[in-house]
């Protein structure tokens, strides 16, 4: 975690942390692959299964024996480990902590593993995911099959104060480009048609909308072009928006209602639009798991730690995640864990600091034993385990995120 602290690597470009998260297992006898799932800063590293029956795409039964008693396959855990920084801010969201809790707690495991065999039953998978920042790398990962084997997922973040679970909204990228007709502005005005007229009626229009859009959307937009000289009408303008919404769905009518905005500016100028959306694939809100939730907050308090409930941290305060993505397909958990003071916010030079402090080495290890013991909970605990899987069905199974919004 200092090794990747004080060497910060930005989003696809993570080649020396991912080599270093390598080279930790490698020493502890587990082979890494790294460049998996068509990302080359993925990693991925397997604890066998005891017993290993191969996996066979059931994903989503966790069961060993089915009810004719005939053997299915082990269910797989996977612990999640991000580690890009922000460009010039260093580790300013904490994603070195990411790694070493998710890399510690998988460590632990194979220890545990080593000593009892039967500690830790089921198959253990640590993926390194790339590119969290300002990308979704875990929704490249998982289009290339990452979690397609994985029956629930675990990773923690640090945060100003330990968090049991936290709003984090989905998030789309839209691009809306509208076409008009330049022509001289001052000669023969009525001969065009303005396309940053339209651009600007449709910029408005999304500060309308706001007023008749529940208060956990959000809508931000620049305009990125806006014509080349004031004696020409612009024949063309464009604008980068951004949408967030608390669920996929209010995501999806948002993302819809915007449309209406950029049609009818383009109506109203007498212009053309095009919109495109997604540039990169779209975040999921997170669909935290309450079951295994609170094993982790059964063990945040064995060391001490009282993560606060949903609700406590202003609702307001809401960013994304590309965990959502995972979370939407399988079970899992994102809770935060506190590495710095309280006042300290995500995506300062002061958090970056924080994360290699005495504090955030300290929630390295509460978080790895978190991470860990929540894993453990879920072997071993065949209620729990159910909870888990009747709980995310009960939210609705998996969703087809790729074709989620077509
Ligand atoms: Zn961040
Ligand atoms: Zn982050």
């Amino acid at each position: 975690m200092l090794d990747l602290g004080e060497n910060p690597e930005t989003a696809f470009e993570e080649h020396r942390s991912v080599a270093a998260l390598a080279e930790v297992l490698e020493r502890h006898g587990i082979e890494a692959k790294v460049g998996v799932y068509g990302l080359e800063t993925a990693l991925r590293a397997e604890l066998p299964a005891l017993g290993e029956v191969p996996a066979d795409g059931t994903a989503g039964t966790i069961r060993t024996v089915d009810t004719d008693g005939d053997e299915v396959p082990t269910p797989t855990l996977a612990v999640l480990a991000e580690y890009d920084a922000l460009p010039g801010l260093g580790h300013a969201c904490g994603h070195n902590t990411i790694a070493a809790m998710g890399l510690g707690a998988f460590l632990a495991l194979a220890a545990l593993r080593a000593e009892d065999p039967t500690a830790v039953p089921w198959r253990i998978v640590l993926l390194g995911t790339p590119a969290e920042e300002g990308h979704t790398g875990k929704e490249y990962m998982a289009r290339e099959g990452a979690f397609d084997d994985i029956d629930m997922a675990v990773m923690a973040h640090g945060y100003g104060e330990d968090v049991a679970d936290q709003l984090w909204i989905g998030r789309r990228t839209l691009t809306v480009s509208f076409h008009g007709h330049s022509a001289h502005a001052s000669a023969q005005p009525f001969a065009g048609r303005n396309a940053l007229d339209a651009a600007s009626l449709f910029y408005q229009g999304l500060g309308l909308l706001r007023q008749q859009t529940p208060p956990g959307d959000r809508i931000h937009a620049i305009i990125r072009q806006g014509g080349e000289q004031a004696s020409v009408i612009p024949s063309f303008a464009q604008l980068e928006v951004y949408v967030r919404s608390p669920a996929p769905v209010t995501l999806r009518d948002l993302s819809s209602r915007v449309e209406d905005v950029a049609h009818g500016a383009a109506l109203m100028a007498g212009t053309g639009v095009t919109l495109a959306w997604d540039e990169h694939p779209p975040s999921l809100p997170v669909r935290s798991n309450q079951a295994l939730t609170g094993s982790w907050v059964r063990a945040q308090r064995r060391r001490g730690r009282e993560p606060l409930p949903r609700g406590v941290v202003s609702e307001t305060i809401a960013a994304s995640t590309d965990f959502g993505n995972v979370s939407y397909r399988i079970p899992g958990m994102h809770p935060l864990i506190q590495v710095s003071e309280s006042d300290v916010a995500l995506h300062t030079r002061e958090f970056a600091a924080a994360t290699t402090s005495r504090r955030g080495r300290n929630a390295v290890v509460d978080g790895a034993y978190g991470l860990a013991a929540t894993l453990l909970d879920v072997q071993h605990d065949e209620a729990l385990a159910a909870e888990v899987l009747a709980e995310f069905e009960a939210a609705g199974g998996a969703l087809d995120v790729p074709g989620f919004f077509d």
